[in-house]
């Protein structure tokens, strides 16, 4: 009898969790992701802030998964699902909508920005979502120093040297954070013309405090340690305008070249290819055992994933993903060997936390909450743990070490410096002003 095929669309938290829940189940595996990494989003902000590279926070998915005999990846995207069918349709760089059938489905395809309707602020507002996201904005922040130490009139430094982050959550948080320890340590030596110190950090956002997950008191020692660091932090109004030339918020303009989006969440579009319930931000409706209504061998986990407990919606944190992941993964197995259904999914909270600079962080976990140094040793702790291999863990660690210590970052490279940005006329003026002197 041949072997029952379970596909996991998605290697990220719920996904992975879940292929290695079926490790040694009698079945087909096929883990399809549209990247072939794993990626630890929660240290994306420390790719685009210069402290990490891109590869010591992203993984092969097939190194990851490489000693489950039964697992195979494929690079490849799903665009729909064909649940009477019973296959998904996927796309690569060969074939196009081609039906794949499946006996058990996982969907843990994740979530992508959302700019509340605003979508023509994406143009001018990137977000932090992928490794190729923290690489554009890192790319950004570097060349808007590299542009105001070229450009001779002192009064266009200002606009180049002002970084705007919209949305005060814990990604707005700790970016800003980041940054603002980058301008007035790392690059502090390393400029003749500008004084990188003399950069503007300002973050924005509609909500009345920062960091709005966290308690009241967690979230005023958070603005009190980004106004040490020189983040200016502008609450309580939304953000009007994004254009070339920078934002508008309150309607006051405030002029910036690099503009970040660190704020709303969007799920995948697991909800159309399935056509069914959704919640108000798209995301589907799931029971306690995570499948979708009607269709016991669908599960649906992480980020696209909708499911009250205790009256509250579970938020959108990679350990809810990797819970839901374990919980659909280990179901999975029980019905093909036969076991009794386990009760259904509970999520065990383990604390939220966001780092704010160096050696500064929040935690909350149930009544418990600390600020500063131990809540920081912790978040580097439990974030080390879960980084998906041990050699990861130890260049992590190392590199932390080096950074606290010296200040000195470990990728500051532009990469994928386009034509298009060096022929921009401001940037060719300025440039050849500085090789000529004149
Ligand atoms: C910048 C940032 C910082 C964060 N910080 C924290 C934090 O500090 N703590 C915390 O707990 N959480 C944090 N989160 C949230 C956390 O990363 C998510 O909750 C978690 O990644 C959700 O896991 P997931 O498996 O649902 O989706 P993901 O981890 O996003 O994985 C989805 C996977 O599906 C793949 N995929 C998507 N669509 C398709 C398709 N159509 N076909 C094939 N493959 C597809 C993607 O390539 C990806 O690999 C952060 C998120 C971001 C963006």
């Amino acid at each position: 009898m041949s072997q029952p095929r379970v596909i996991i669309v998605g290697g990220g938290f719920g996904g992975l969790a879940a292929a290695k829940a079926l490790a040694r189940t009698q079945a087909q595996i096929l883990l399809i992701d549209r990247t072939n990494h794993h990626l630890f989003q929660p240290l994306l902000y420390q790719v685009a802030t210069s402290v990490l590279t891109p590869s010591q926070i992203a993984t092969p998915i097939r190194s990851v998964l490489r000693n489950h005999k039964n697992t195979t990846v494929i690079l490849g995207e799903v665009t729909g699902v064909n649940k009477d069918e019973k296959c998904v349709i996927f796309s690569d760089a060969d074939r196009q909508n081609v039906p794949i059938s499946y006996d058990y489905l996982v969907l843990g395809t994740g979530a992508t920005h959302s700019y509340f309707g605003h979508n023509e602020f994406a143009e001018h507002a990137p977000g932090l979502k992928s490794l190729a996201d923290a690489e554009a904005a890192r790319n950004k922040i570097l060349r808007a120093f590299e542009l105001a130490e070229a450009e001779e009139d002192p009064s266009r430094h200002r606009d180049l040297l002002t970084f705007v982050l919209v949305g005060a959550g814990p990604t707005g948080v700790e970016m800003a954070g980041a940054l603002a320890l980058f301008v007035r340590t790392t690059l502090k030596s390393d400029f003749r013309r500008i004084d990188p110190a003399s950069a503007r950090v300002v973050l924005v956002d509609m909500a009345p405090r920062v960091l709005p997950p966290f308690s009241e008191n967690l979230s005023k020692a958070a603005k009190r340690r980004l106004e040490k660091l020189g983040v200016e932090v502008r609450l309580g109004h939304s953000v009007d305008q994004i254009d070339g030339d920078g934002i508008v918020v309150a309607g006051e303009r405030i002029a910036s070249k690099t503009v970040i989006w660190t704020a709303g969440v969007a799920p995948s579009p697991a909800g159309k290819w399935l056509n069914v319930e959704t919640d108000r931000a798209g995301r589907v409706r799931i029971q306690k055992d995570l499948t979708v209504p009607g269709h016991p061998e669908i599960f649906v986990v992480g980020d696209t994933a909708s499911l009250d407990q205790n009256g509250k919606p579970l938020p959108g944190v990679a350990q809810v993903a990797m819970q839901q992941g374990r919980y659909a993964g280990k179901l999975i197995h029980g019905r093909i060997v036969g076991s009794p259904p386990p009760g259904p999914f509970s999520y065990f909270d383990k604390g939220t936390m966001a780092v704010v600079g160096k050696g500064f962080a929040v935690l909350q976990s149930g009544r418990v909450q600390i600020s500063g140094l131990a809540a920081w040793l912790t978040w580097a702790a439990v974030h080390l743990q879960f980084l998906a291999t041990s050699s990861l863990r130890l260049s992590v660690f190392l590199q932390w070490v080096w950074t606290y210590v010296t200040g000195q970052r470990g990728d500051r490279l532009i990469v994928n410096h386009h034509a298009s940005d060096a022929s921009k006329p401001a940037a060719n003026l300025a440039t050849q002003a500085a090789l000529t002197g004149k």
